[in-house]
């Protein structure tokens, strides 16, 4: 048996894909369409053998459909945008651009040396604008239909990342990035109107027969539509103590010198309001497309906005295309 040599057989084999655009894909095909998408790296500097593990899974299950006679869109991109990066680049020195961006062209070499079988030329990096204007896009017509509204709210708040977290983010009252004690904070705050979308959503959820019930159960106490109120009272009776009960609906009305305290009340189900931005005042973009991406890149910008899932409510205008993006990350060698 041969030698196996990485360097020239991959380099071989990685460099006819390429030229063949071998794992590029088009809407013509009369083919079985197939869809393959992993979690965007998020571009923290060098890919490790955790993202190794977790794209080859996929690229086996895509270079698989393929084989199969599937026209298989298996895309890839950088979850880039965010606060985290900020950090980085403050602690390194570096501008927030320069150094998201190298990260990504490192890692994009490094998952390139792996073959790994994505469409590059569909590429995204939700930091640069052309993907994070269909984002504002849709925040706009949220906007224009009262489906985003401002207020103050109180929020966890990390004083050593700068950061809003979410109740999961807080780990044994730390911040599951740092550990830092957590505080509570008012802030002013963008919400989406996801309560308008309850009864549908859980409609919707019928139709999910084969997902587990774990994962049902859990989305729809995401969804958290409630029902009623669980109210905690006690009774205080004029010169006596008060009897401490339990029970569902508080009675109306109070009898002769007794009076009905209300130690807590809480919705059945409980619901948290999904937060989008926090802190940063909102400033509408110059200039706001007049037409809607594609429906794969919709969608890619849509998934973003996965929390508000108000999707079906909003549909592009009109379809144009808007295949490449003009601002290619080129991978370091
Ligand atoms: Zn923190």
């Amino acid at each position: 048996m041969p030698e196996y040599k990485p360097q020239t057989i991959e380099q071989k084999w990685q460099e006819r894909w390429r030229a063949e655009r071998a794992f590029e894909v088009t809407e013509e095909s009369s083919k079985p369409k197939f869809y393959c998408l992993e979690m965007f790296a998020y571009p923290s500097g060098h890919a490790h053998v955790g993202h190794v593990r977790n794209y080859m899974i996929g690229d086996v299950v895509a270079r698989l459909k393929r084989m199969r006679g599937f026209n298989v869109l298996h895309p890839f991109g950088w979850d880039a945008f965010g606060l985290p990066a900020e950090n980085a680049a403050i602690k390194n020195g570096t501008h927030p651009e320069t150094w998201t961006l190298d990260n990504i062209a490192h890692m994009k070499g490094q998952l390139q040396r792996l073959g790994i079988s994505y469409a590059w030329e569909r590429e995204i990096a939700t930091c640069l604008p052309d993907y994070y204007k269909w984002n504002q896009w849709i925040f706009l017509k949220m906007l224009e239909r009262d489906l985003a509204y401002r207020k103050r709210s109180s929020v966890n708040w990390c004083p050593s990342c700068n950061t809003v977290l979410a109740n999961e983010q807080v780990v044994n009252g730390g911040c599951w990035r740092c550990g830092t004690p957590v505080i509570t904070r008012e802030l002013e705050q963008w919400f989406f109107r996801i309560t308008h979308y309850a009864d549908e959503l859980l409609d919707g959820m019928a139709q999910l027969g084969e997902w587990p019930d774990k994962v049902l159960t859990m989305q729809s106490n995401w969804v958290g539509r409630s029902e009623g109120a669980r109210v905690k009272f006690a009774l205080e009776k004029s010169g006596a103590r008060g009897a401490k009960s339990e029970t569902r609906g508080a009675k109306s009305g109070t009898q002769d010198a007794e009076r009905l305290r209300i130690l807590d009340c809480a919705p059945r189900i409980p619901h948290p309001a999904p937060r989008i931005t926090t802190g940063s005042k909102y400033s509408p973009p110059a200039s706001t497309p007049s037409t809607a991406p594609t429906s794969s890149s919709w969608r890619r910008s849509i998934r973003s906005f996965a929390s508000s899932r108000t999707h079906r409510r909003i549909r592009p205008r009109s379809a144009p295309a808007c295949r490449s993006s003009p601002r290619r990350i080129a991978p370091l060698a």
